[in-house]
């Protein structure tokens, strides 16, 4: 996808502090971090939304969350722990239309989300 932000920073058109890369899974600091602790983990795939995934990315979405786990871990967030969260689209709060994981950390987080 020519014009998506992500995609961009997958092909390293567009810069990011890189924290994690292999085959197919991408993942980088937020710029807008909303925690101390604030990445975004994404395959390197063009997928849009949660709702464009199949049963064959089942696989991929479990990877994302361990890749997830592992960099909380790395952040020393294995102690007091962490949120991961997908939004997807307007109701979900989707901003970025390339699937990502939010890794969440570094302070309490609220519920219900607002
Ligand atoms: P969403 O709102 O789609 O769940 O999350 C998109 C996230 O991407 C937001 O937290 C936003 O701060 C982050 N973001 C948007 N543009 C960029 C960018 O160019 N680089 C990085 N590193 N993060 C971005
Ligand atoms: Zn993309």
């Amino acid at each position: 996808m020519s014009d998506c932000l992500f995609c961009k920073i997958v092909a390293g058109e567009l810069p990011a502090e890189l924290e994690y890369e292999d085959d197919e899974i991408v993942a980088f600091r937020d710029v807008n971090p909303q925690a101390p602790v604030h990445l975004l983990v994404i395959p390197r795939r063009h997928v849009a939304t949660l709702l464009e995934t199949e049963d064959g990315d089942a696989e991929l979405l479990g990877r994302l969350q361990r890749v997830g786990v592992e960099l909380a871990r790395r952040h020393g967030l294995g102690e007091r722990g962490f949120r991961l969260v997908t939004n997807c689209l307007e109701d979900g709060g989707q901003s970025v239309f390339h699937l990502h994981l939010h890794v969440l950390g570094g302070r309490v987080m609220g519920w219900p989300p607002g």
